[in-house]
């Protein structure tokens, strides 16, 4: 979403969060933004870090490495965090970094170079107590490692809360790697309940990170996963797949493409098939105007950032589906990110199932919240926990500021 969308959104859902013109200007500026261009290799890559706001704690955000990262995205994307932050409950404020960079070009020294590079270009406003980076798009832990040694060369200090998404062995936090798929389920289970939903035909599309740990997690709490997807298309069996054998499958092959004991479906038709639980876990803008009408989905677990426009937010919302936004249903990611920045903070380190148990309560205390917010509201649900999270970013600038 640009940054110009952003501010059109802004100006439907801030009069519904009963707050003054001033303080919508507050709620679509960012506080600061860092630029520079990194030299690697004879070539420069421009490099930002947006800190949006940080009126309920340190600024967070992941660091992208894309070759169409720009200001404006990276903007738009810290304006969400901020947003991500306060639905999730957790004591800090949104940002976002980027490297307009195709990763895949560098050599393993180059890359380390650049990440490196992006430290000393930024350091000064970073930091376990002002702005807390994480992975994001192609930046892994080993990016993070180097990214936490080049900050404390240059502090000269041991801080390892400077960054999240860390290799457990500089100080990461165990659940990481599953985090936000963790999290969407708990949402999921919280959601179904309310629904009164039985029915547990799921189909996901995306197989990374999030889409095939959501698989697996679904498959492990009695779900029936009856498709999945990658870029190159889909597998799909009505009685429902061997989530296992499609993994072995995938790192055979590279692809879920031709998946011997499933018949093979396109991306678009995964959406449209009928399922109880819907998951877009891989690109933005995958359900529009035009394929909206065709979900028969009940829920529809946003995994991916974005995946739903707004035409085809009303339509589904028209058709009874309920829609749990990404700021809620992927936030487990960031929820785990807090929880490893709260153990470095306090020289602590937890174990799985303490850390599984803390994101639980987290999501569904979460959960409860935005439905207390939702039921009855007239509002869908999205614009239900939108207008949630503005109204605590808000309440926290309004603590902040002189009344004369
Ligand atoms: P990933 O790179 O690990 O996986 C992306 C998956 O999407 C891959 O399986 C890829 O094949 C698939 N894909 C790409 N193009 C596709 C297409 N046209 N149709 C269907 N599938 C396609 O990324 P990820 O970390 O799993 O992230 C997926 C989404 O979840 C993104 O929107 C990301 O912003 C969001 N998200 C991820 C996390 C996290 O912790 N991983 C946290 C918050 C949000």
């Amino acid at each position: 979403m640009t940054f110009a969308k952003v501010k059109k959104f802004l100006e439907k859902v801030s009069p519904l969060a009963g707050i003054t013109p001033e303080e919508k200007i507050i709620l679509e500026t960012p506080q600061k933004i860092l630029q520079a261009e990194l030299e690697v290799s004879g070539k420069r890559y421009p490099a930002f870090r947006v800190q949006f706001n940080n009126a309920r704690g340190p600024f967070k955000g992941g660091i992208r490495f894309h070759p169409e990262v720009d200001l404006d995205e990276v903007q738009s994307l810290a304006f969400w965090m901020t947003l991500k932050t306060a639905v999730a409950d957790i004591p800090l404020g949104g940002g976002k970094g980027g490297v307009r960079v195709n990763p895949k070009e560098l050599s393993k020294a180059e890359l380390e170079e650049l990440s490196r590079k992006y430290v000393r270009a930024f350091y000064q406003d970073l930091g376990p107590e002002k702005d807390v980076p994480a992975p994001d798009v192609y930046t892994t832990p080993e990016i993070m490692g180097w990214m936490l040694d080049e900050f404390e060369k240059l502090t000269g200090t041991k801080a390892p809360g400077f960054i999240t998404g860390k290799p457990l062995e500089l100080g990461g936090s165990k659940v990481r790697d599953i985090a936000t798929a963790l999290g969407g389920v708990y949402v999921l289970e919280e959601a179904a309940a309310k629904l009164k939903l039985e029915g547990k035909r799921a189909a996901i599309q995306g197989f990374g990170n999030a889409g095939m740990n959501m698989a697996k997690l679904l498959r492990e709490a009695g779900y029936t996963i009856i498709a999945v997807s990658d870029s190159k298309g889909g597998a799909y069996d009505a009685e429902g797949l061997d989530v296992d054998k499609v993994i072995q499958f995938k790192e055979q092959q590279g692809t879920i493409k031709g998946f011997p004991e499933g018949k093979d479906i396109s991306n678009e038709e995964l959406l449209e098939l009928d399922v109880d639980i819907l998951v877009p876990a891989a690109l933005s803008g995958v359900i529009t105007e035009n394929n909206a009408t065709k979900v028969k989905a009940k829920i529809v677990l946003e995994l991916a950032n974005g995946p739903t426009t707004p035409e085809a937010d009303e339509i589904l919302h028209q058709n009874n589906i309920l829609v749990l936004p990404d700021v809620l249903a992927n936030a487990g990611g960031v929820t785990v990110s807090y929880f490893e920045w709260y153990q470095n903070q306090h020289q602590q380190v937890w174990d799985e199932e303490t850390v599984k148990t803390k994101l639980r309560e987290k999501m569904v205390a979460a959960f409860g919240q935005l439905w207390t917010a939702y039921d009855g509201s007239g509002h869908d649900f999205r614009t239900a926990t939108y207008v949630h999270a503005i109204k605590k970013v808000i309440a926290a600038e309004r603590g902040r500021r002189l009344r004369s």
